[in-house]
């Protein structure tokens, strides 16, 4: 990462809700904070990786940032070469040509191909919807692409039922690059496949980044991917941002009790990172009805009373020179403390 960053974009409070609604009348009787409150800047170039337990709100973040799931509040203020324009306030017309810069990888490739089509007809439906009319073009388009992700320019003619897991991804990935975009969500791009075939496919992610300047969202529950792909860190809570930090940064100081407890159990697999594995106690609690204060509260084996009334804000302190988040009571009295 170079010194000087550049935001690409600006989340400031975003959040997604989904209303419950019951009765025959439907009525709404709460909502769902799937996203509650996140503020966050992602820079150019940067892969930022997003964890935390199923149900944390990071596969509906990176949904809203595409505007695949509408967000209820906040901004999402994209860099439009140099110029700011939030996302969800922008005309339909020019929020069509903004999904070019912003593509989705998924878990499952075989789903998100139709078995029907070949791997051509998959990969022309962007190129057609984005100018390229010409088949010759858009098959030279194409080979170049599939060679981009290792992979033979005759394969375009084949369907997806003939192609292995790992194979499928690629091609998952070759589509999303068919329109030069500039950031791409993984949404637990490598969680499907074998642990071999996961590092081929994290490396080939590492390479095209480097290649086309990319910015990647990686979400994913498993740590030790993450930390291996991240540039940074984020871990979410029921809906909010917990830490983050420098990937490095977080494995080595990790500050929050809830990321202490995520992280222990990778640990304990790596024997030389000599922590014990924290078991935390219950199950997240409904993100319709989160707890009062930190929402990790119930959970928490050093909670205090303060965390039962009043919710943490995410502060930043400057650890050994780097930037690093976190929300919670506990570390900002120890920091006062050190300070
Ligand atoms: Fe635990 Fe309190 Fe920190 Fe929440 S704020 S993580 S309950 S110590």
């Amino acid at each position: 990462m170079e010194n000087k960053k550049e935001v690409l974009l600006d989340l400031k409070n975003v959040k997604t809700y989904f209303p419950v609604k019951k009765g025959i009348m439907k009525k709404t009787v709460g909502h769902v904070k799937a996203v509650d409150d996140i503020s966050i800047e992602i820079y150019k170039g940067e892969t930022l990786g997003l964890v935390g337990e199923s149900g944390c709100g990071k596969t509906t973040l990176g949904k809203s940032i595409l505007q695949l799931i509408p967000a209820t509040g906040g901004e999402m203020n994209y860099n439009f070469d140099g110029n700011y324009k939030n996302l969800r306030t922008l005309p339909k017309k020019e929020m069509d040509l903004a999904r070019k810069r912003m593509q989705i990888v998924f878990q499952d490739p075989h789903s998100s191909l139709n078995p029907s089509f070949t791997i051509f007809q998959s990969l022309s439906d962007p190129l057609k919807k984005f100018g390229v009319e010409k088949k010759e073009d858009r098959r030279k388009i194409i080979g170049d692409l599939l060679e981009s992700v290792n992979m033979r320019a005759e394969y375009m003619d084949r369907y997806p039922h003939e192609f292995s897991g790992g194979q499928r991804q690629r091609i998952g990935i070759a589509r999303a690059l068919s329109v030069n975009p500039e950031i791409i969500v993984c949404d637990e791009a490598v969680s499907a496949l074998d642990v071999s075939i996961q590092a081929q496919v994290l490396n080939l992610l590492k390479k095209l980044k480097e290649e086309r300047d990319l910015t990647y969202i990686f979400i994913t529950h498993d740590l030790s991917v993450v930390e291996y792909i991240s540039d940074r860190i984020a871990v979410m809570y029921l809906g909010r941002i917990v830490e983050l930090a420098d990937a490095d940064e977080l494995y080595k100081n990790k500050l929050h009790p809830y990321t202490k407890a995520l992280l222990s159990a990778i640990f304990v697999a790596e024997p030389d990172r000599k922590t014990k594995r924290i078991i935390l106690e219950g199950d997240v609690p409904s993100p319709m009805n989160p707890p009062s204060g930190c929402s990790f509260h119930p959970r928490c084996q050093y909670c205090m009373e303060v965390c039962k009334k009043e919710r943490p804000e995410l502060k930043k302190y400057v650890i050994e020179g780097s930037d690093h988040y976190v929300a919670c009571h506990l570390v900002e009295q120890e920091m006062k403390k050190d300070a």
